[in-house]
């Protein structure tokens, strides 16, 4: 079974999109929280998502969407622009929850897109997220963050002012 202590969605969602915001993240460093985007993100998850999802906590540190008329995990996105982060984030809720004995599917909304995808957990994709976990702990073991790469992702980044100021 895979150690996956100390990981979370977050970390797996910025693995495939930065490897610094992995670092600064799973070091506590503070992003600028009235960022537009990250407001707008809030936003519109409150307005599509809000009145259809149960929350549930595990373990005191993964955090899941179960959207009750289907039984399915659900994450809510703002664009399908970083499609991939997207599903490996819910991959990792899925294989999370599969080595406590829970199958379950995923799906990701994008309200905004009116689009919707399934997400199955394969084989395939979970040796993806053990080799994704395993460096993300080499990244988070650094003593300092990667050096900034410009990237698309940086244009809306709570911590553009950091790296690009
Ligand atoms: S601004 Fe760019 S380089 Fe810096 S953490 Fe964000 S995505 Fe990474």
């Amino acid at each position: 079974m895979e150690n996956l202590e100390g990981i979370n969605g977050t970390l797996i969602w910025y693995y495939y999109i930065c490897p610094r915001e992995v670092w600064l993240i799973g070091h506590s460093i503070e992003s600028d929280q009235e960022n537009d985007f990250l407001v707008l993100g809030r936003h519109i998850h409150d307005i599509y998502y809000k009145r259809q999802k149960k929350e549930f906590i595990i373990d005191n540190t993964i955090k899941i969407d179960i959207l009750p008329d289907k039984k399915v995990i659900g994450e809510i996105k703002r664009s399908s622009k970083f499609l991939k982060s997207a599903r490996m984030q819910v991959a990792f809720y899925l294989f999370y929850l599969k080595q406590k004995g829970i199958n379950m599917e995923g799906e990701l909304l994008f309200p905004e897109e009116r689009k919707r995808e399934k997400v199955i957990l394969n084989k395939e994709i979970e040796n993806e997220l053990e080799k994704a976990v395993e460096n993300i702990r080499k990244i988070l073991q650094k003593d300092k963050p990667p050096s900034p790469t410009k990237i698309l992702y940086c244009k809306n980044c709570a911590y553009k002012e950091m790296c690009w100021s």
